[in-house]
């Protein structure tokens, strides 16, 4: 048979917000994408710049965005950054696209932007070129609509809630209880009400992409289907769909994998709070007890910004001589490979959607400890519907740190735990195989943005 020349596909720019988060599933989308053909642009911001030559199909195209070296990513500052990022980006990124569109030979054809909800200011670079763009969703549904919901429950008398009321379930989620909206942290309501990040104010986009699977949200993606009729993909868990080893901001020591091999099947508790997240030093020393006290072995990752007061030697020297072989402490893990290890026997984790999508994946049950914004939702999914977690919500000190390591590696309720996260692992597998759900959906989005 003749070989057969495919028509070059054209190009889709991916629009990542410049975080470890969201960083990784975009350019998995990038990945799965360009193994469908198309060509990829992956427009990044200076500041925490993926690296190129992990990538050598995709062109990169920096974006001066006008910030410090280290601009501060705490939560307090996280929404001005938001908005500092999206004001200084937009001009650039279209000056970036136009240079890149007219150097090309005119065969160059940029089939649309998919940016990341909180990349917002490539709506109007993508209507400046008059090509579609298409919301990529970092967040699961579930934390998606209780956004895009707060206003309803403003206008219903609602929230601001009461301090009475912080158990009590907020009206229309059934699984979420009123403490569970932490949006406080990320200013105060009217800020949070008026900001366009967190409802849906805009309607400029074309589709919805959910890095998320049908079967775990069914509930919440139809609902938000129904308030926004357009189409939508939900094609995650993305690392599984494009696994890419080379996502990672930060360099990973891998000697955690050599220690791993040396334990025993499921004996090992992963302990980490995702890239960003700050502690106090009188909380890493409790939760450093907590693990030394309960005999398990543990590896953790205790980055070099993990906490909140700078010091050298951040751990008791009667910790570490007391824990001695069997704790590894790393400052950057290989994630996918430590959940994916045979000695993993469960996750100690801030429940970041990505940690929980990796975790699902692997058949991996949590202890889930929320440290801010949308983490508390999914630590509420991930104990309460998807049953396969313990929420951890005492004081974060020794001795319940280690009464929930022991629930979680060692008693029964843990055992459950893990058939739970077993049975989860087997229906995403089917999901993102052929014929499966996320599958067929990332077909159908290559075949959207083919009619472009
Ligand atoms: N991660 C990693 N090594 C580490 C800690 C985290 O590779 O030592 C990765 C992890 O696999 C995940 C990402 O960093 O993909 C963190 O994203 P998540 O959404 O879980 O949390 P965030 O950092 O956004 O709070």
């Amino acid at each position: 048979m003749e070989n057969q020349i495919l028509p070059k596909r054209p190009y889709v720019v991916i629009a990542p917000f410049p975080f470890q988060g969201h960083i990784s599933p975009m350019l998995q989308l990038a990945t799965a994408l360009h193994s469908r053909g198309f060509s990829i642009i992956i427009a990044h911001t200076i500041f925490n710049s993926p690296t190129p030559s992990n990538h050598p199909d995709f062109t990169f195209l920096p974006i001066p965005d006008n910030l410090p070296d280290h601009p501060d990513t705490s939560i307090e500052k996280r929404l001005d950054l938001v908005k500092t990022i999206n004001t200084n980006c937009q001009e650039p990124l279209r000056e970036s696209l136009a240079q890149f569109i007219t150097q090309g030979d005119g065969n160059d054809r940029v089939a649309c932007i998919i940016y990341d909800t909180i990349m917002y200011c490539s709506e109007a670079v993508a209507h400046h070129f008059k090509i579609p763009c298409i919301n990529f969703r970092t967040v699961p549904a579930s934390v998606a609509l209780l956004y895009d919901s707060l206003p309803m429950l403003a206008a219903q008398g609602h929230i601001p809630y009461p301090n009475s009321k912080l158990e009590d379930l907020v009206p229309g989620f059934p699984a979420l209880r009123f403490k569970d909206i932490s949006t406080s942290d990320l200013g105060s309501f009217k800020d949070v009400l008026e900001d366009r990040i967190f409802t849906n104010a805009s309607s400029k986009y074309s589709a919805n992409i959910w890095n998320t699977v049908d079967h775990l949200e069914q509930t919440e993606l139809t609902l938000f289907q129904k308030r926004y009729p357009l189409p939508f993909f939900s094609v995650g868990p993305l690392h599984m769909i494009a696994p890419s080893s080379s996502t990672s901001l930060r360099e990973a020591d891998s000697t955690c994998i050599s220690w791993l091999d040396k334990q025993a099947p499921h004996s090992v508790i992963y302990v980490s709070v995702g890239s960003l997240a700050v502690l106090e030093k009188k909380v890493i020393h409790e939760m450093a007890w907590g693990l030394a006290n309960s005999k398990q072995p543990f590896l953790w990752v205790i980055r070099t910004d993990l906490a909140s007061e700078s010091e050298c030697n951040l751990l008791p020297d009667e910790f570490i001589q007391s824990v001695g072989e069997r704790g590894c402490i790393v400052k950057w893990a290989p994630q996918s490979e430590v959940l994916a290890h045979s000695a993993v026997g469960g996750f100690w984790s801030h429940c970041g959607w990505n940690s929980t999508l990796e975790s699902l994946s692997q058949g991996v049950p949590m202890i889930c400890q929320p440290c801010n914004g949308d983490q508390y939702i999914n630590a509420r999914y991930l104990s309460h519907v998807w049953k396969l977690g313990l929420h951890f919500e005492n004081a974060l000190e020794k001795e319940p740190i280690k009464q929930a390591i022991l629930r979680l590696m060692v008693d029964q309720e843990g055992k459950e735990l893990r058939q739970n996260a077993i049975r989860m692992k087997e229906n995403i597998r089917v999901s993102v195989s052929k014929g499966g759900s996320s599958y067929e959906s990332m077909n159908a989005l290559a075949e959207l943005i083919l009619s472009y």
